[in-house]
This record gives structure tokens, C-alpha cells and sequence, in this order.
């Protein structure tokens, strides 16, 4: 690994951040706000913050407000990584930008507030999600980065092999049938989402989604979506009689939300050879299957309806600047059932020195080289391990006389289904992740 020849702090080498007011009435109150905002002398804190999180591809940034401080936090790949805390003073001062920004109220420190703006940074442009709420402790405030271009394009960019990517491509396609897709909470299902809805042929046939108006989801090409109000207590089944009416091939619900939506889907896909897509938070293929029917709509008739679900789950890639090699011990490679002979070494992040072999020759003390690319994480970027479960009549059956957890799993696995544990091994072997990275994700 390449050495760092001299140490310079982060922030004196991060590009400027350059902030867009949103959230007022109008443009000059958005204006005023701005110029409120860099009038602070905490304003270049708060652009610091923003700067170093997208520096280093961070996703959110965590502020915990306390008595005796402000506790920062970076979300990078998907796991939260401390950064410096703040005095109290300086911490309160940069909530205030964010606020003003938002046009937000500064004096409110207990309400829940959510606003957002827009931030440029280093060629990317993002929309700034922000949210401050009061806690037992003081305040939380939690500040989440869109990229206005979305980072991945195709779900192979997510890491799904071609061979996969058919098959699902076949599910989506079909004539008829139900397709669920399903992640853990926070774990990239709106962007597999959307992946997927970009895989199907959305030219040849109609497609339309209902969707709540207060969560709208991406806007995708050949898709148009009526809106929903949940908070007024409707859901898709208010919409969809309307919609099918008009013979539409899929009707895309991201939300399923209850019973009466869960019927009306069947009965199209069942009776008049209609496609449905949906999407739920869940941790497999399995448990996905298991939050449609717990809608309680009509069990056997769903069991009929439903043809695949795509799970995901994502995993940090180790840095290939820095990952280190080791052999594996035989009855490691025993446990996670790779034959013997077919890998001589797996791979693990790299971990510093520890202190008392940090001295020169002449027994000084050295810092410690950080790898440039990953910044010392050791992890660089994401791919996703899918799981891809066609259903087939078996776990049809399954699913109507026994559906719980084990009994689908079992199923699924006889019929030759390759698990999310076993998707990932595969990924171990073949050195993109470790095995630390593997059980970490396998524990959540
Ligand atoms: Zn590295």
C-alpha cells in the first residue's frame, strides 16, 4: 500500500460546497434565508460537515446534540462511522444554517421538522434531505444525500450476474403473475426498486402505478402513476378500478397497504392474466412472501398469483487497494462449505499495525499510512447479493398448507435455491468481500 508522504488534514483538501435554499414560500425568502445562513460564522462548520460526509461517498450525517456536545456521525456504505464531535456552541450554530436553509424553525429544538435543500459538491448534485427532532438527550438531526443522478443505472451496476438477470428479466416479462422485490429496511429497496422496473419491457406493454401522493417514489420512463391519499385513509384499492379499466398489462403497487388491494390484484393477475409488481421490506426471499400473505387477502388465490421474489440484500466491497490475503484454514473453508483446493487464500480488510509495531527504526513513533482510496475503512462501495425465488408448485403448496419461515426455506432449498448466505460466501471466495462483512450483514 502506497504511503502517505505528508499529512495534511482532510478538510483543507475537500472542494467547496455550494448550498440552495429550499423550503420558503418564494424565491427571495429562500435568497434571505441564504444570506442569513452565510452571515454565520459557523456556516463554513456546516459546509464542512456536508463536504467531508460527501467526501468520502457518505450517504447521511448524524448530529447528536447533548449537553455536553455534539456527537457527528457519517453513514458510508451503509454503516455509521464517527467523525470529530462538536462543542455544544459551534454544533447549535451549524443546526441554525440547516435550519435557516430549510426555512425551518431555529428556535424549535423539540418538534419534529423536516425540510430540504440542495447541495453541489465536487461535480454532483444532490438533494439534501434534512430532519431534526427532540430526544430524552436533547436533539437529533439527521441529514440524508440524493444524488440528482441516480448512481446505478442497470441492475447489473448492483452487482446481479447475467445469468440472474435473465431469469428475472423472464419473470418480469411474463405474461401474468405477481413479482415481489423485497430488502431490509435501509438496505437499498427503492434503488433495486427502480433497477428492476428499469429491466422490464415497459415499450411493448402498458404500465401503471398507484402510489401514495405523501411517498412518491422515482419517476421511471413508461410508467404513470396515479396518486393515493393515505392519510385520508385510502389506499391502491380506491384506485384501481378506475385504472383497470383501461387494460393496462402491469399495475406496479409499492405499497400494498391491505386486504381489499391485495384481492383486487389477484383477481387481475388470476383471472385476467395481468402482471403485478410490488415491494417490501424484508430481510429474504422467504420472509417477503410471508409479509404479502400477512395483508390477509385471499390465501389460495395469492398463493396462485404470486410467480417470483427478488430479494437483496447490500454488502461492502473490500478496498482493492488495501484488502489483505490470508490462507484459509481447511476447517474454515469446511464451514463455509468451499470444496478443498478451490481457493488458495480469501481475503480480509486491512487493519493497522498495532501501536508498538508503529516505530521506525530508531523506535519513533509513525503515523500509521491511511489507504487514499478508502480512507482507512478498509471497505470501498456496495454490491448486492440477490436471491432470486421462482415459485414454483411446491412451495405453491407449501405456501398454502404451511406458510411459515422454515417450511418455505426448506422447500425452496430442495428445489435447488441459492440462499443469501450461500450468495455471499460465493463472494468471499471469489475475494470482493470478507467474512466479517458477510456475518455483519448476515446479522442484521
Ligand atoms: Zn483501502
Amino acid at each position: 500500500m502506497a504511503k502517505k508522504q505528508e499529512e495534511e488534514p482532510v478538510e483543507v483538501q475537500l472542494p467547496p460546497v455550494t448550498l440552495t435554499p429550499m423550503g420558503a414560500p418564494d424565491k427571495q425568502q429562500d435568497q434571505a434565508n441564504l444570506l442569513a445562513a452565510k452571515q454565520s460564522p459557523a456556516f463554513p462548520i456546516a459546509n464542512g460537515l456536508l463536504a467531508h460526509c460527501l467526501s468520502r461517498r457518505g450517504e447521511r450525517v448524524m448530529l447528536d446534540y447533548a449537553a455536553q456536545g455534539v456527537a457527528v456521525r457519517f453513514e458510508i456504505d451503509g454503516v455509521w462511522m464517527n467523525g470529530d464531535p462538536l462543542d455544544r456552541q459551534t454544533g447549535d450554530a451549524a443546526l441554525a444554517v440547516y435550519k435557516k436553509i430549510t426555512n425551518l424553525n431555529v428556535q424549535d429544538r423539540r418538534s419534529k421538522q423536516n425540510g430540504k435543500f440542495g447541495v453541489e459538491f465536487s461535480g454532483g448534485k444532490y438533494v439534501a434531505s434534512f430532519t431534526s427532532q427532540g430526544v430524552a438527550t436533547g436533539e437529533r438531526v439527521v441529514i440524508t444525500f440524493k444524488p440528482k443522478k441516480p448512481k446505478f443505472t442497470k441492475i447489473e451496476d448492483l452487482g446481479m450476474r447475467d445469468k440472474m438477470r435473465a431469469k428475472l428479466k423472464e419473470q418480469l416479462d411474463a405474461d401474468s403473475g405477481f413479482i415481489i422485490v423485497s430488502a431490509p429496511p435501509g438496505g437499498g429497496l427503492s434503488t433495486t426498486w427502480n433497477l428492476t422496473l428499469e429491466t422490464a419491457d415497459r415499450l411493448m406493454r402498458d404500465f401503471v402505478a398507484t402510489e401514495d401522493k405523501d411517498n412518491k417514489e422515482d419517476e421511471v420512463i413508461n410508467v404513470s402513476a396515479k396518486y393515493y391519499d393515505r392519510a385520508a385513509g385510502q389506499s391502491p384499492a380506491d384506485l384501481l378500478p378506475q385504472m383497470i379499466l383501461k387494460e393496462p398489462d402491469v399495475l406496479v403497487v409499492p405499497e400494498l397497504t391491505n386486504a381489499e388491494t391485495v384481492t383486487l390484484l389477484c383477481e387481475q393477475i388470476n383471472k385476467y392474466q395481468k402482471q403485478a409488481y410490488t415491494k417490501v421490506n424484508a430481510k429474504e426471499a422467504a420472509e417477503a412472501l410471508l409479509k404479502v400473505f400477512a395483508y390477509k387477502g385471499p390465501a389460495a388465490e395469492l398463493a396462485k398469483a404470486v410467480t417470483a421474489v427478488l430479494n437483496v440484500r447490500l454488502i461492502r466491497k473490500l478496498c482493492d487497494q488495501c484488502k489483505q490475503p490470508f490462507q484459509p484454514p481447511p476447517q474454515l473453508l469446511q464451514k463455509l462449505g468451499i470444496p478443498a483446493g478451490r481457493v488458495q487464500v480469501l481475503y480480509q480488510e486491512y487493519k493497522p499495525p498495532p501501536p508498538e509495531q508503529l516505530v521506525d527504526e530508531k523506535g519513533n513513533p509513525i503515523v500509521p499510512p491511511i489507504c487514499q482510496k478508502c480512507g482507512g475503512i478498509g471497505y470501498f462501495g456496495r454490491t448486492g447479493l440477490f436471491e432470486l425465488l421462482v415459485i414454483d408448485d411446491q412451495i405453491r403448496a407449501a405456501l398454502s398448507a404451511q406458510p411459515n419461515l422454515e417450511t418455505i426455506k426448506r422447500v425452496a432449498k430442495a428445489a435447488g435455491h441459492r440462499s443469501i448466505q450461500e450468495e455471499g460466501i460465493l463472494q468471499v471466495a471469489q475475494g470482493v468481500t470478507s467474512i466479517n462483512e458477510l456475518q455483519r450483514v448476515l446479522k442484521q
